[in-house]
């Protein structure tokens, strides 16, 4: 996959005014590793359900070389989710759109990456938003 810093202004796909990427790793560059809230990880399978830029191409893993990879999802229909097919966007209260892809929740449950602060905050303001808009 291709590699951006945590950070770095988002330019791959359709990019936006302060859109920023988080988790495209790859296995050439170190990555911040540690604890992710189950909460986050819930809310992330939340949002891979209505996912951004579907369809732009398959991702495999670059560290277990998984390809077509489902996750459990009890948030969906079928009970899983294929993941390295779209980008999941989350808004802060900021208004920084963070681009990650839906890789990011392999990445996080397989292998131990935590993504920066501000998106693991994101992650619940989003999945609040949307929730209020379901209603
Ligand atoms: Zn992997």
């Amino acid at each position: 996959m291709t590699y951006y810093p945590d950070g770095s202004p988002y330019t791959y796909h359709k990019p936006g005014e302060g859109m920023v990427n988080v988790g495209w790793l790859d296995d050439a560059h170190d990555y911040q590793q540690g604890e992710v809230a189950e909460e986050v990880v819930d809310g992330l399978l939340r949002l891979v359900i209505d996912p951004d830029n579907q369809t732009r191409g398959l991702h495999e893993c670059d560290f277990c070389g998984a390809l077509y990879l489902m996750v459990d999802n009890p948030h969906a229909e079928s009970g899983s989710s294929l993941l390295g097919t779209a980008e999941i966007h989350v808004r802060s209260s900021s208004d920084t759109v963070f681009v990650a892809p839906t890789l990011v929740i392999h990445y996080i449950v397989e292998h131990g990456y935590r993504p920066p602060d501000e998106f693991l905050d994101a992650v619940e303001v989003e999945v609040r938003r949307r929730s209020v808009e379901q209603v």
